[in-house]
This record gives structure tokens, sequence and C-alpha cells, in this order.
């Protein structure tokens, strides 16, 4: 493969070329499964992000993407995802030993990671202005126009797929875009770059860099050749990015974290309860932002839901990724301590203990796969987001409750509800403060759906044609006829 990894050191993909950063230093990556090294990553440092942001601008200027024939910038995306399906199989691999994550979850990034450059190659000619009726002594329409230079930030648990979710509808727009990678899984995302240099995208369009969040993360956001902001991560950090975007008024798209709640009715079927909550909060150990963090049972079936997902949970394999077992470890040892620690506050503050609650006595940084019973809804586990393999439950009597329950945090990026009553499904949907609700299956939708949060989760939307309105401002132009 080209130039990504010299001497077992993986580099910065700058402007189209292949960087070692600007001192010589790098950060050494972890296998979480079992604390191996993986790889050492070459960092950019100030003059690396100071030429990305310059042949970005440059890019942008030249009119690179933005003034390629938009269907010509649709097929270079169709060739980026067929060369990021050309490297999966040299890709999952790494992305699974650098994360934790099974290898066919990996795969599936990789998967998604090409679907989201085929949907939104298919968009690149299809972003369509208006005309305005003002009479006829005028002529008035609206374009949709790029922002200029996109800054990316994206979090560890999804690095290849959250990153393809905003580069691929910023460059259906035509902006240049800086991403910059999350430094304890960087490497598969780095290959990214290799798909973009085979596929032959314009020099200085994209430049995917290694480093810091506190430091290259933060001076990337808080520069004034910034145009607009993607930020997807934690909440404290988002707000840091925003004082930073807030500065030099930068529009920016927040993707921020979530507690999400499942409400399961009196007349769900449970067999689609317990394969949601395999999937909603085991899946990548429960480090996703949209997991099925809290689950709000019916109490006439309380008791039977916590013992099939007490029995679920201790049914799961556990072993280290590349085995694809159905339970793998967190991302790292600070991960682990803080999982574990919010966790034990579940007893202080009343809850029950069903399963799991501690670590697993084994290599790797394995969280046991949690259930807590009789949670109360104020409660610390119930508040704050846990990013692990741990899943809250609380017994409700009413609609009313259920629903005041499943709004009663800072956040509201997803919601679930479990009913066969189609008017019910309906009415608990709209209420539900969230940016998306599942019925019946969580995790239902894909690539087309739109996604992004309410309150603490954030704004804007990633996904869908609805993502595309975040990558472009809209100009008016009025033309008089008269005279
Ligand atoms: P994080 O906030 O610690 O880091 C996210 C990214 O921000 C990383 O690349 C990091 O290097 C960078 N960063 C850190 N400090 C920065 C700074 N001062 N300025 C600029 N960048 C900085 O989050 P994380 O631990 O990587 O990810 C987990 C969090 O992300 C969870 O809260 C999760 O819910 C959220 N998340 C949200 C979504 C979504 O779409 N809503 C998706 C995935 C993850």
């Amino acid at each position: 493969m080209s130039g990504f990894t010299k001497e077992g050191l993986v580099r910065n993909y700058l402007a189209g070329r292949w960087s070692e950063g600007d001192n010589g230093s790098s950060l050494a990556v972890e296998d979480p499964g079992n604390q191996d090294h993986v790889a050492d990553c070459a960092i950019a440092g100030e003059a690396s992000l100071a030429q990305a942001l310059e042949a970005a601008r440059q890019s942008f200027e030249r009119g690179d993407l933005a003034d390629m024939k938009p269907s010509a910038r649709g097929q270079l995306m169709i060739r980026i995802a067929a060369e990021i399906r050309a490297l999966a199989a040299e890709g999952a691999p790494l992305l699974c030993r650098e994360s934790g994550k099974s290898l066919t979850a990996a795969q599936d990034e990789f998967e998604e990671a090409a679907q989201y450059f085929e949907y939104y190659g298919g968009v690149a000619d299809k972003i369509e202005g208006k005309s305005i009726p003002l009479g006829p002594d005028y002529v008035d329409y609206t374009v949709l126009e790029p922002y200029g230079v996109s800054a990316q930030i994206v979090p560890w648990n999804f690095p290849v797929s959250i990153a393809a979710r905003s580069l691929a509808p910023s460059m259906a727009a035509g902006n240049a875009t800086i991403i910059k990678s999350p430094e304890l899984d960087p490497l598969a995302l780095a290959m990214l770059g290799a798909a973009l240099e085979r596929a032959e995208v314009p020099e200085g369009s994209v430049s995917i860099l290694n480093g810091i969040g506190a430091d290259l993360g933060a001076r990337l956001v808080a520069s004034s050749q910034v145009d607009q902001i993607v930020f997807t991560g934690s909440v404290p950090t988002g707000q840091s990015v925003l004082r930073a975007a807030a500065e030099s008024v930068t529009p920016s798209l927040m993707e921020l974290g979530g507690k999400s709640a499942a409400v399961v009715f009196e007349d769900a079927n449970l067999d689609q309860v317990i394969q949601s909550l395999e999937s909603g909060i085991f899946y990548n150990a429960g480090q996703v932002c949209s997991a099925m963090a809290r689950v709000l049972v019916h109490r006439s079936l309380y008791d039977e839901v916590i013992a099939r997902a007490v029995a679920l949970a201790e049914g799961l394999t556990v072993d280290h990724g590349l085995s694809n077992p159905g339970h793998t470890p967190v991302i790292s040892a600070q991960q682990l301590d803080r999982v574990e620690a919010l966790t034990s506050t579940a007893r202080q503050d009343g809850a029950r203990i069903a399963t799991g609650g501690t670590r697993l006595d084994r290599p790797g940084y394995f969280m046991a796969p949690t259930i807590l019973a009789d949670v109360a809804p104020t409660s610390r586990v119930a508040q704050q987001e846990i990013f692990g393999p741990v899943c809250c439950f609380t017994p409700f009597d009413t609609e009313a409750e259920a629903i005041a329950i499943a709004n009663g945090t800072d956040f509201g990026l997803v919601a679930g509800v479990f009913t066969r009553d189609l008017a019910r499904s309906h009415r608990v949907a709209r209420k539900l403060r969230a940016g998306q609700v599942f019925v019946n299956e969580w995790f239902a939708g894909g690539i087309s759906t739109p996604f992004g949060g309410v309150g603490k989760s954030g704004f804007g939307r990633e996904k869908g044609l609805e993502a595309l309105f975040n990558y472009v401002r809209t100009k008016n132009v009025a033309i008089s006829l008269k005279g």
C-alpha cells in the first residue's frame, strides 16, 4: 500500500502526501484486548497543521472540488467507496486490534464508510437551490454553496465510519476538509487516506492528521482559517470546541453524548426487546453514543425482562475481538476505570446489581456485561453517560410516567418504544425528546436516516439528505429586471 506506513510508523495524510509530522513525535497505540503494542503513529505538529490549512484553503480557492462538474465529483466519491472496500481486508483487523471491537464490527465500519461515499456521491449533482417568485420585475434564486474549509474532529468509538459520515457530505458539497483522528485508535482512519490517494482526490482537498485532542484538536478548531466545524465526541469537549467557535463565529455541528431510553410497554414483543438489547448495549461494549443505556419496563413485565436481560448478559462469550466474541473490551485502562467507578455508584444510589458490576479478571480492558435493576431515574448511573456495557433498568406504571422518565436527562440523542399498539407507538414517539425514535428495533434506520441530538446531545444532523444542510450555506441572488 501507498506510504500509509513507513518502518512501522503510521503517518499523517497531509494534503495528498504522507508525512511523519514535524519533530519526530509519535504516539503508541495499544490493543485493549490484550494490552499489546499495535503500532506507533506520527503526530502532526504546528507546522503540519499550518501546511494542511494552507493546502485546504488553496484547494478550495482553486475550486478543486467545488468547481468540479458535480457528476464528476460524485464519480470521484464512488471511486473512494470502491477503494475503501478494497482496503477493508487489511484495515478491519487493524481497526479491530486498535479499538478492541470485534472483527465483524470493524468490517461493518469499513462497509458503512464505503456506503457513505456512495450515498453522498450520488447526491453530489442534486444539491439544488430554488427560485423564489417576486413578480415579473425580478428573478430570484438560491444557491447552496460550500463553506470552504471544514474542520472535523472524530471520536474513537467508530473512527472510520464517523469520519466517512462527515467527510462524504462535506466533499459532496465541495468543501475542503481537515480531519483530526482520535488518539486512541488513529491507525485504520489513516488508511482512509490511502483510499483517498488511490481514488486521486485533489491534493490539499482532504488531510487526515493525528494528534492529541487538547493540542492539535484545539488548535485546529481555533484556527481563523476554518470555515465550519464538525465535532463528534463528549459534551465537555464539545463545549470547549463551541467556545473556540464562538470566538471566530464559526458555524458548528455538534454530535455529542447520550443517555437514551427504551420504553417497554406491557404489550411488547419481548424477543424484539432482548434482540435490541444485545446490539443496543453490548455492541462495541456499549461504547456507542446512541446506546440503549436505559430500559424502562412496565411493572407487569419487569421481573421477566430483567431475568432475560441477565441471561443474555451472562451468556455472552468474552474474548479478543479478532475471534468475534459477543463481548469485547472497552477502549483503554482509563475508560475501564471510568466505567467501573460510575457503575459502582449504582449500589450507593439504591440500585441492585443483577449481574456484572465490575471489571473481568483477565488481560485487556474488559468490563463485565452489567445489568442494573431498580435504578432511580435521578441517580448518577441514570443521568450520566457510562459509555460501557452497562444497562439501567427502571419499572414504570403509566405511559405518562414512562415518558417523563425517558425525557428526564440533559441528553436527547435517540429513544425507543416497544409496543404492538400502533397508536401508542406514534403517540409516544411524538412525546419523546430525542433526535431519532426507534419503534420495536433499536438502531432501525441507517445511513439515509437523519441522526443527531436534542439538548446536550448536540445540534445539527448527520446522515441522510438532511446532513447536507450542515455542509452548505444558502446564498440568495435577487435580480431586478426593471429598466
Ligand atoms: P472526546 O470528547 O474525549 O474526544 C473526541 C475527539 O475530540 C477526539 O478526537 C479528541 O482527540 C478530540 N479532542 C479532545 N479535546 C479536544 C479539544 N480541546 N479541542 C478539540 N478536539 C479535542 O470523546 P471520545 O471519548 O473520543 O468519544 C466518546 C464520546 O463521543 C461520547 O460522549 C459519545 O457519546 C460521543 N459520541 C457521539 C456521537 C454522535 O454522533 N452523537 C458519535 C460517537 C461518539
